[in-house]
């Protein structure tokens, strides 16, 4: 089923989570050891991050320099499939355009639509390490909304090279990403949320924001959306911060602010526990000040961390 429905029929806000794919080496169990604890309190669906790969020098001695080109985290799609199959929970793989030609994409799209999924999140991806920027690949795509318009046209029964076949149409719904502190790159709010529109303009029927610790930021975007005419639901991601790395990685990576209050708190902590403590109650309470709002959904991210997600549902619903 699709995410947009799930929203339609749905008469209190919803819950839903992403994963991870494991790293290479480790098997689909310890994929499941991440979802069995969330379970009983029902996700209408899952996401699964997609990991562009990574550029790596190896040194080959002699003063002479390896390039290599490594995946961490492969298999998206199959996860995809499997924990669907397995759980008959509806599952969201997320693309992106990095490392992805247009016939590449299409590969992907085919083999999602082929394996039941009914839902993709669409996404640009960021740029590789050593990059300065974004560089999209050969005959890649620059950015979401240009993937969202090949997803659309597959969904339209266009493929990139049968114009003279009959080929049937994809369903897919599509989702992408919002940020309510803005997208690091943009030149600032208004700007991030005109592309925005155009995402929503070419086919994106929900969107999912950026982890974001202050509700007031989220409503305060939501606001600004509805303004520009974005009229598509915008489900809130969450992210408890559970460890003392947690407290330097999410601002710098994610580009995001810890309210005063939350910040002073984290400080004083000095174990990990007591942060997880601090990070777990700040999340219950953002939740619920969302569910009370109506959010639609509650997205959460585990970042391969299903405990903390799970003491703070086990709270709510
Ligand atoms: P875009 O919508 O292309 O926006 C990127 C920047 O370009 C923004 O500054 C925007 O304002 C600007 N822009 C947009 N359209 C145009 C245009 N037409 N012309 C000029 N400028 C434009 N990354 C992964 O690698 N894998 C994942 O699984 C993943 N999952 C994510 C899930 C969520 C919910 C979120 C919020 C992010 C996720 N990301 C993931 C990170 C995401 O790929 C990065 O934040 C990336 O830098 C931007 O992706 P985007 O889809 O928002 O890009």
């Amino acid at each position: 089923m699709k995410v947009i429905d799930h929203l339609r029929q749905a008469d209190r806000t919803l819950f839903s989570f992403e994963i991870l794919p494991p790293l290479k080496g480790k098997d689909i169990r310890s994929i499941y050891e991440g979802i069995d604890p969330l379970l009983e309190h029902r996700p209408s669906f899952i996401n699964v991050t997609y990991h562009r790969e990574e550029v790596i020098y190896k040194d080959r001695g002699h003063g002479l320099l390896q390039k290599v080109r490594l995946r961490k985290r492969p298999g998206t799609i199959g996860i995809c499939a499997t924990i669907k199959a397995k759980y008959n929970i509806d599952t969201v793989p997320h693309l992106i355009c990095g490392g992805f030609s247009r016939e590449d994409t299409e590969d992907a799209l085919i083999e999602i639509n082929f394996l039941g999924l009914d839902n993709v999140l669409a996404l640009r991806g960021d740029a590789i390490k050593n990059e300065p920027h974004f560089i999209p690949e050969r005959d890649g795509h620059p950015h979401a909304v240009d993937l969202i318009r090949q997803i659309g046209a597959l969904n339209k029964g266009k493929y990139l090279h049968d114009e003279e076949q009959e080929a049937a149409p994809t369903d897919l719904c599509i989702g992408a990403a919002c940020y309510p502190e803005k997208h690091p790159e943009a030149l600032n709010l208004n700007v991030d949320i005109a592309y925005l529109k155009q995402k929503v303009e070419a086919g994106a029927e929900y969107l999912v924001t950026q982890m974001f610790f202050d509700n007031s930021k989220y409503f305060a975007f939501v606001e600004q959306c509805r303004v520009a005419g974005i009229t598509v639901p915008i489900i809130p991601g969450l992210k408890p911060i559970t460890t003392r790395n947690h407290i330097a990685f999410l601002p710098k990576t994610f580009r995001v602010d810890l309210p005063d209050d939350l910040a002073n708190a984290l400080v004083q902590c000095r174990t990990d526990a007591e942060v997880k403590q601090v990070g777990v109650e700040w999340c219950v309470a953002q939740s619920r000040e969302l569910i009370a709002a109506k959010v639609p959904c509650l997205h959460y991210y585990t970042m391969g961390r299903s405990d903390a997600v799970r003491s703070i549902i086990g709270q709510l619903f």
